[in-house]
């Protein structure tokens, strides 16, 4: 059986950046990817803002995370001609009810650590932004967009440049501890390998993979639920110039429905949170009213007629409708007598924007456990 170091499951933007990571200081690393390319599931389907780091729990890794990652996000860009644009966003009051709620997330983005917010009053907004509506926003001029397929190709290739292995039609389909080693084997090819260390990073199915190694993922609280996000496009040239989103209600799971702009400038708004049961990445033309709706409370003069179905994309979430937000789980399993199983569980948003940073914290995790 082949003997390999580190073994990474699944190729989206995290598995790539790990691979990235840690391609600069190890050999005999394999990446196993189920799909006949990388990026194929939610690394793809989302809306590629690189976040600031307003809104997350203080201290908790989605803060902590996405704080780096931004910032070494942008300096991979320049760096290597990754295309972005530091857009700008602004969270808009659209009444004086939500006053309070804008000064206490410029409070919350601040003590997180993100950089140069502002509010902005009704005259700032209408020299930045005539089109919005709002009485109030909070301005957050680092927030931007990237091109995560670039960034994507960007890994890949100085992984593969420092010796990485990709076996893509690769799919784990066993994951067994023995001695000292992991067996990890593969649908496709019916093939086995023996690996040190295995990072799991198989997004929607990552729960799954920790099931496949002995854990009880309903105990340890790792089940994932599916929160499906939709996107309508909007067929006219955009009124805005920045990322406008809705002030956030505590029963909202996503941030509520907002515009973004993809790197041609085209607006998307979206995407609205739907738990669902398995992945199925249809839009569903009648939720467009209620897009159009969501839509004119932040950007009034849109027309219902340019709304049109786009695409959807999967959160890997930990906690139900309703429930608490969690955390990222990013776990060395020693504890459970698994170590060298590296679980990266409900890395939903910001994973894009904090990838590097995840690449560095699993990093540190693999140095100590000396190979
Ligand atoms: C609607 C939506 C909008 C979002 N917007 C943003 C945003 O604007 N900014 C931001 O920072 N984040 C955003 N996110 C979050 C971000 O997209 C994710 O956090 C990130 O893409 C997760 O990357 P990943 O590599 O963990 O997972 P994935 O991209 O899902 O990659 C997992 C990989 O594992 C593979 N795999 C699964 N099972 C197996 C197996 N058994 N064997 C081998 N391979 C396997 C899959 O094929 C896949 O390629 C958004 C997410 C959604 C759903």
């Amino acid at each position: 059986m082949d003997e390999v170091k580190i073994t990474i499951i699944g190729a989206g933007v995290a598995g790539l950046a790990i691979a990235a990571e840690l391609s600069s200081k190890y050999d005999s690393i394999v990446a196993l990817e189920k799909h006949n390319t990388f990026g194929q599931e939610t690394s793809s389907r989302n809306s590629e803002v690189v976040h600031a780091g307003i809104y997350y729990q203080e201290g908790s890794l989605k803060a902590r995370l996405c704080i780096e990652g931004a910032q070494r996000l942008y300096e991979l860009c320049e760096i290597n001609s990754i295309p972005h644009k530091r857009l700008g966003k602004l969270i808009v009051a659209t009444d004086q009810s939500e006053l309070p709620v804008i000064e206490e997330l410029l409070k919350k983005g601040e003590r997180n650590g993100a950089r140069d917010l502002k509010l902005l009053s009704k005259n700032e907004i209408g020299k930045l932004e005539p089109h919005t509506n709002a009485v109030a926003a909070l301005y957050s001029p680092d927030t931007g967009i990237i091109d995560s397929h670039s960034l994507m190709k960007h890994f890949h290739t100085v992984s593969e440049s420092n010796g990485v292995l990709f076996a893509f039609n690769s799919e784990v389909e066993i994951l067994e501890k023995e001695d000292d080693w992991f067996i990890v084997g593969v649908r496709q090819e019916n093939y086995k390998l023996k690996s040190k260390v295995v990072i799991n990073c198989a997004g929607l199915a990552s729960d799954h993979i920790a099931n496949m190694a002995g854990i009880d993922i309903e105990k340890n609280k790792y089940k994932l639920k599916y929160c499906k996000g939709s996107y309508f496009s909007y067929a006219e040239p955009s009124p805005v110039k920045m990322l406008v989103y809705p002030v956030p209600h505590d029963q909202l799971t996503g941030l509520g429905v907002h515009a973004t702009l993809d790197m041609g400038g085209r607006l998307r708004f979206g995407p609205d949170t739907e738990y669902v049961d398995h992945i199925d990445y249809k839009v569903d033309i009648n939720k467009k009213g209620m897009f159009y709706k969501g839509a004119l409370k932040i950007i009034p003069g849109l027309h219902e007629d340019s709304f049109v179905p786009d695409m959807a994309g999967i959160r890997p979430k930990l906690q139900g409708p309703g429930e608490k937000t969690r955390d990222f789980i990013i776990a060395e399993e020693s504890d459970k007598k698994l170590n060298g199983l590296i679980n990266l569980i409900g890395i939903e948003s910001p994973g894009l924007t904090a990838a590097p940073a995840i690449a560095k914290m699993v990093s540190g995790i693999v140095d100590n456990l000396k190979i």
